[in-house]
This record gives structure tokens, sequence and C-alpha cells, in this order.
């Protein structure tokens, strides 16, 4: 059935509100409370104090749309045809109320009479150990053996250091052997494109102690999370998650720009762009702005990859502030923050990226000359002092460098990197330049207006370490 992602993303909310589910709207992209975490990256992570009992929830089921960004991701972007660094997961939770059995049941309800999934596609996949998820698969639901695939621990068991965790049980959709491997037996598990992970459903029912005990929890929660744009590539049977309704508008709107037809070795560029639009969008307009640390560096990562990749296409002027226009369009409705914030999402974004479009050309003409050295030298390792020079003069993120680099397998001395910029913010320091303008000569934000870049200083004031 050729579902929209809006529809579809409906469709599920107001399939567990039938449940008797309470339906909160997305939490926002920074974490609120939790210094854990830098973004939200699961549907799970903004009702942790639910599940640790900290807090008292709304109601005992739940379930939301929620927006996430898995930086983890970033280098599949574009290579396999499933993961993005933005992406909504949809996800139906339990706080010691249902759990196992209602689980699976109406996964299964919604997958085959809402979705209309053939049911000979849909294939699940449980935690080796656990017995009583096969028997409601195979005995309760009446899934023929086969498709039950038992998988260890690293695929499905969900712990994080110690504390409540427990078996999850995947659900899998067989898009057949023209996206498969040349494994006979491929199967879920296997890495390639065939069998599409698409819903997790995570049984806590444990805690797991200090010396690695694991004792049933009084009364065990279920968290799941369904990929939104993975169960719209299937429904609307289409390659990848950039070619579902909502992201091939974007991704045809990058092809508009770069005024010839698209090339085959262009699509790893596309879906970035595609993709990191996205994300720098909902990201700007849940308060972060582009910085040298924590989520502002993630931010600026992300904006400066889509310009290098814009201009892989030969896009030779800001093109993400339009494009954004775009992702508020088809956005707009289900998101209102972006409708509402989107003069100050463009501001935000034209000021970034113009500042780096200036610079970009030639940092990529130093680094081209700085590979051709190593090359000749016959050297593999970039000094931090040039690193750092990309990222000081021409406003290259570490990251950015790396990745460049590492397409023609180099790398940087990060130490050294490293270094050089301890340096040069004990220099800031002592000449009172509180403002973090590090990276560039002066900071490129200046110019938006001030009451507009204090808006959000509540979600910002977070001093983390970036680790993406
Ligand atoms: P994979 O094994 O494919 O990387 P995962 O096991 O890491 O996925 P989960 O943590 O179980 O994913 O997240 C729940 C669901 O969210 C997945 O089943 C999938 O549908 C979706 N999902 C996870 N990562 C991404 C991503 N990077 N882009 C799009 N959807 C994703
Ligand atoms: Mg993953
Ligand atoms: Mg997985
Ligand atoms: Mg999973």
């Amino acid at each position: 059935k050729a579902m929209g992602a809006n529809e579809i993303r409906r469709a599920f909310l107001k399939f567990f509100e039938e449940k008797d589910h309470y339906i909160q709207k997305s939490y926002p992209l920074v974490p609120l409370e939790d210094k854990s975490l830098l973004l939200i990256n699961a549907g799970m992570a903004p009702l942790k104090p639910y599940f640790s009992g900290t807090k008292e929830p709304p109601k005992n089921r739940m379930a939301t749309c929620q927006k996430c960004i898995r930086t983890d991701d970033i280098e599949n972007v574009g290579r396999t045809a499933r993961h993005a660094t933005f992406f909504e997961m949809l996800g139906n939770f339990s706080f010691g109320d249902y759990f196992k059995k209602e689980a699976i049941e109406w996964s299964w309800e919604f997958v085959l009479e809402v979705l209309e999934m053939p049911r000979e596609n849909v294939w699940a996949s449980i935690y080796q150990e656990d017995d009583e998820a096969f028997d409601l698969w195979h005995d309760h639901i009446g899934l023929e053996k086969e498709k039950i695939v038992r998988l260890g621990k690293e695929d499905n068991f969900w712990e994080i250091g110690t504390g409540p965790c427990g078996p999850c049980s995947e659900l899998y959709y067989d898009r057949g052997a023209a996206y498969g491997c040349e494994d006979p037996d491929c199967k879920p598990g296997c890495d390639c494109d065939r069998f599409v992970e698409f819903w997790n459903l995570v049984f806590t029912q444990f805690n797991k102690d200090e010396e690695g005990n694991y004792t049933k929890l009084p009364s065990p929660n279920i968290d799941t999370g369904m990929g939104l744009e993975r169960v719209a590539a299937i429904m609307q049977d289409v390659n990848s998650i950039y070619e579902i309704d909502v992201a091939k508008r974007i991704y045809d709107r990058v092809i508009a720009m770069k005024n010839s037809p698209e090339k085959e070795e262009e699509s790893t560029s596309i879906k970035v762009i595609t993709d990191h639009v996205k994300a720098v969008t909902f990201m700007i307009g849940d308060g972060i702005v582009p910085s040298n640390e924590g989520r502002g560096y993630v931010l600026r990562r992300l904006l400066r990859r889509g310009a290098r990749h814009g201009r892989m296409l030969g896009i030779r002027h800001s093109f993400l502030k339009d494009l954004m226009d775009t992702v508020v369009e088809i956005f707009g409705e289900d998101y209102p923050e972006l409708k509402e914030k989107q003069d100050y999402i463009r501001k935000i974004i034209t000021v970034e990226e113009e500042k780096f479009q200036e610079t970009i050309g030639q940092g990529m003409e130093i680094l081209d000359g700085y590979i051709e050295t190593l090359e000749q030298k016959g050297e593999k390792v970039l000094s931090g002092a040039d690193a750092f020079k990309l990222y000081d003069t021409y406003g290259f993120p570490l990251d950015l460098t790396l990745e460049i680099l590492a397409e023609k397998n180099f790398t940087v001395d990060e130490e050294a990197f490293e270094a050089a910029m301890e340096k040069q913010r004990n220099l800031a320091r002592s000449s009172r330049q509180k403002q973090g303008t590090e990276g560039w000569a002066e900071d490129p934000l200046k110019s938006v207006d001030p009451k507009l870049k204090t808006l959000f200083t509540g979600y910002t004031s977070f001093k983390e370490t970036a680790k993406v």
C-alpha cells in the first residue's frame, strides 16, 4: 500500500491512541534534562525519567513520533539505503503496564492491518535465549519458525552499563533477492539491504547490577522504535529512504539546483545533502546554533559537510538556505515550530553558509596541495598545524578534513591539532575574547540580530565536548 510518510506517522499515532495510549508530540532534539546525551537519538531517550520511575508519566502507556539525530550513522548516509543522521522514530511505550504479549500482538496488527504489508514478507528476530518471545511469535501469532531468527547480544539485547535492560525483538521486511547479497542464506541480521530492520521492540525486564547479575524487574517496561522513513520506503517500494515522498522533493530540488541531469556517481552527495539539510533545519528549529563545541559543533559540521557535497555537485553558491524552505513546506504542518521559526532558521543557515562559501574553494585547493605534498613525500599523516590552518582560516571542521583525507587513505595528527586548538583557546581567553570565535577570524553569527541569537540560550548554554 503506497502510504505517504506523513500519513504513516498519523496512522501510527491514531492506532495507539485507540489502544489507550497518551499521544505526546515529539520532544525537542535537545535533551531537556539529560546531561549524558548530546542529542536525542531514540524515542525512548526523552522518556528515561518515566522508565526509571523518577517522574510520573501522564499515563502508563504513551506513543510518540520522535525527531532523532544519530551522528554515529553519518558515514552510512548515502552508502546504505536505510541510514540517515536525521530521522523520525515512531514508538509505543509501556511504563510497567502491558508487556511482551501486547507489544508483539499490536506490532503485528499494525503491520498487517494498517500498513497492510504482505504477510509473507515479514520476519522477526528475537534474542537467542528469549523463548518466551519465540513462543509468542510462533504459537500466538502463528509466524513460521523459519522466519523467527535468533540473534546474539550485540543485535538483540538492549543494555547500557548497569540498570534496566532486556532482550529485543525486531521486525524485518524482506525486500527480495534483488536487494540482496551473494549469500544464499541471507536473512535478518545480514548487513545488506534485502532484509530491512524497521521496528525494534525492547522488553525491559531485567535489572543489571554492578556484578553483572540480572534480576527480574517487578514491573517490566516496553520501549519500541520504528523508523518512519524505512517503513515509508517499504510501503512506497522505493530503493532507499532518500527516495520516499517527503525526501524525494528535497532530492529533486537538489538536482534542479545543480542545473544538469543527475549522474550516477553523484547520488551519494545528493543523499547527503537531502539528509543534512533536514537535520540542520530541525536542529536550528530546536534552538541549536552553530558553534565549535557540543551540539553546536554537530550542527556546524553537518552544515559545512552539506555545503561541501554541494560543491562536489558543482553548486557554487549558498543553496542550503533555499532547500530549507522545502523542508519547512514538507514538515511544517506536523512540526509547526519549523514554520514559526522559519525566518530565524533561514538567517542562521544563511550566515553560516555564506561565510563558509567564501573560503571553502580556497580551503579545498589548499587541502589538495597538502595531499599532493604528502603523496610526494610518501607520507600518510597531515600535520596538526596544517589541519589547524584549514580549521582556523578556512572553517574546515576537523571531522570534515579527516573525512576528505580518509577518502584518499590519509589521516591527521589529531593530537597536534588538539594542542593547536588549546593554544588558541588560551590566547583567546587571555585577550578576554569571551565569544566563541575560534575557527574563524570573526564569528559568522555576529551579523545575526542579537535578539534572535539569545532566544534559545537556555538550550545551548551547556558546555559539552562533542563526540561525533
Ligand atoms: P540498524 O541496525 O539498521 O543500524 P539500529 O538497530 O541501530 O538499526 P535501533 O536502535 O533499533 O536501530 O532503532 C529503532 C529503529 O529506528 C530501527 O529499527 C530503524 O527502523 C530506525 N533507525 C535506526 N537508525 C536509523 C537511521 N540512522 N536512519 C533511519 N532510521 C533509523
Ligand atoms: Mg544502527
Ligand atoms: Mg540493528
Ligand atoms: Mg535495532
